[in-house]
């Protein structure tokens, strides 16, 4: 179930709750303006979708895995 989220700055997100087997304790800010959207411990984790960004920039702090070239070859 989805449920929708608007922050003070009037980006607007998506809340996906995943239930997961571990403990987790994390929380999610805003894309746009960095305020905290909701902070959570327990068995769910929360997942935020943008949907809607009042600033029309396209925000790439989604992606917080590092791109595998990044790995160091040895030539
Ligand atoms: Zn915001």
């Amino acid at each position: 179930m989805a449920i929708i989220i608007r922050c003070g700055c009037e980006a607007v997100y998506e809340q996906i709750e995943i239930r997961v087997t571990e403990w987790v304790e994390d929380s999610a800010d805003c894309q746009v303006c960095g305020y905290v959207l909701h902070s959570w411990r327990g068995h769910d984790m929360l997942s935020f979708n943008l949907i809607k960004n009042p600033t029309g920039y396209k925000s790439t702090l989604a992606c917080t895995v590092a791109p595998p070239d990044r790995v160091s070859r040895k030539s």
